[in-house]
């Protein structure tokens, strides 16, 4: 498609990289930031620019967050012994959505997944191995999608901590295998969660 201005075009494609997004719903976008108040598209773009540049990750859970430490992790009402290890920060949200859980989150950022390349190494797990062995910690609930991937990071996961003689359990599955827990509606997640089994016992399910 031939569009008759260069800056155009150069919007069009940049819009057309996001996900679910192509040339042409790229294109109607860019006419209509076109078509309303400069002031609103210098707002979108502001709040884009902000987001990208200020955003942190907690230091603490690896939530999105815009302080060194979130608000759940900084909330004194929270139970910081009973720690819920999720792959990515949607999950939080789901969880949080539930208002069952009331305890802390870690965030892992991805599953061990060998055929993509991603290692241990690359997802959070180190540090929160790191805040187990500081001690506090009294449980470990595992929430990861029940794929394949997920259940070798649990397991990963499960056998460092082992040594430290502390709880581990894993959300019920009412939750289908292979489902992603942003899916699942609040009642189920809350459920799972509430009857959530130990670790030991879901391993012996496989
Ligand atoms: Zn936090």
């Amino acid at each position: 498609m031939e569009l008759p201005s260069k800056l155009l075009e150069n919007a069009v494609n940049e819009i057309a990289q996001l996900p679910g997004i192509g040339k042409r719903t790229a294109l109607r976008l860019a006419l209509h930031l076109l078509r309303q108040p400069v002031e609103q598209t210098n707002q979108l773009t502001s709040a884009l620019d902000k987001m990208r540049n200020e955003v942190k990750y907690c230091q603490s859970c690896y939530n999105i967050s815009d302080t060194s430490i979130c608000l759940i992790c900084a909330n004194p009402k929270r139970d910081t012994a009973t720690v819920c290890v999720v792959e990515d920060v949607r999950d939080v949200m789901a969880i949080e959505a539930t208002g069952f859980f009331k305890g802390v989150y870690h965030v892992l950022g991805g599953k061990i997944n060998p055929i993509e390349g991603i290692g241990p190494s690359q997802l959070n797990i180190k540090p929160l191995i790191e805040k187990v062995r500081l001690g506090g910690v009294n449980e470990i609930i595992f929430a990861l999608s029940s794929t394949m991937e997920g259940d070798t990071t649990n397991f990963y996961i499960y056998k460092q901590l082992k040594e430290f003689g502390i709880t581990t359990s894993t959300i019920a599955r009412g939750i289908g295998i292979g489902d992603e827990l942003e899916y699942t509606d609040e009642v189920t997640l809350g459920r799972s969660l509430m009857h959530r089994i130990p670790f030991e016992q879901s391993i012996k399910q496989v």
